[in-house]
């Protein structure tokens, strides 16, 4: 068949991708053979779960359409929501479960602390990530953008910084989650949801301040982990405040 050219201009913050600094970017491809939207966008370097809307000669397309002649192409982020398109979306928001890529120890730290359900296993690989993302319905939390453009991920999604207090805020908002924030619900170190625990269910395993100055606990039914607010408390409350304020102000 004969070649053609795809103009694809990638707008908000999917330049990150693109290696461009600023503004919208635009990028000419040409192709020999049929090929589907899905795998024009990530040639340029663009995962698809990143992609939430696509307008082929300006029409809305899904990830399954292909292409065969020349066209132009506009590549939305989830974040240009709320302009005036109407178009039904690629992405969906709202997801609260998560399974981490064993570099985001910090991130998954900062999302258990604030109540959220994240896998991670440090060393799991990619085979096993894509395996509890699956089977779990989990949205992948990756910085490895090869992985998040496996066909079997559907939502999943890039962190820009590498600082976990920036990627925490980004994953609030990226899947709008503010109004899910329940701190202090859930286990550091093993994700299971903590439960009450009664003074003299667990009195044997306090150290001899916390026995005295302490009676409120919580105790992960998995690991047994017992939690306090202890002198560690008024820091970690801190940081969930300045976590939420910067998710409120729209930076
Ligand atoms: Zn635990």
């Amino acid at each position: 068949m004969k070649p053609f050219t795809v103009r694809l201009r990638f707008h908000g913050d999917l330049n990150v991708f693109l290696g461009s600094k600023a503004g919208d970017a635009l990028i000419q491809r040409r192709f020999a053979e049929k090929t589907s939207i899905k795998d024009v966008i990530e040639s340029c370097g663009v995962p698809h779960p990143e992609v939430d809307l696509i307008l082929v000669d300006g029409r809305t397309v899904g990830f399954e359409h292909t292409l065969a002649n020349d066209a132009k192409v506009e590549v939305f982020p989830v974040q240009n929501r709320g302009t005036d398109r109407k178009e039904k979306r690629l992405q969906i928001t709202g997801i609260a479960r998560f399974v981490a890529d064993g570099h985001l120890g910090g991130l998954t730290r900062n999302l258990r602390l604030l109540g959220f359900d994240v896998a991670y296993d440090q060393n799991a690989d990619d085979r096993e990530l894509l395996e509890v993302m699956a089977r779990e319905n989990r949205a992948l939390l990756t910085r490895d953008r090869r992985l998040l453009m496996h066909a079997i991920v559907q939502h999943g999604y890039w962190p820009r910084s590498q600082n976990a207090d920036e990627q925490t805020i980004e994953v609030i908002r990226r899947f709008d989650l503010s109004e899910l924030i329940a701190p202090f619900t859930r286990c550091l170190r093993c994700n299971a949801p903590l439960e009450e625990a009664a003074k003299p269910e667990i009195i044997d395993k306090l150290e001899p301040l916390t026995k005295i100055y302490y009676d409120q606990f919580r105790r992960c039914p998995a690991c047994k982990q017992i939690y306090w607010s202890g002198s560690h408390f008024p820091k970690l409350q801190k940081r969930i405040e300045e976590i939420r304020s910067r998710v409120r102000s729209k930076a």
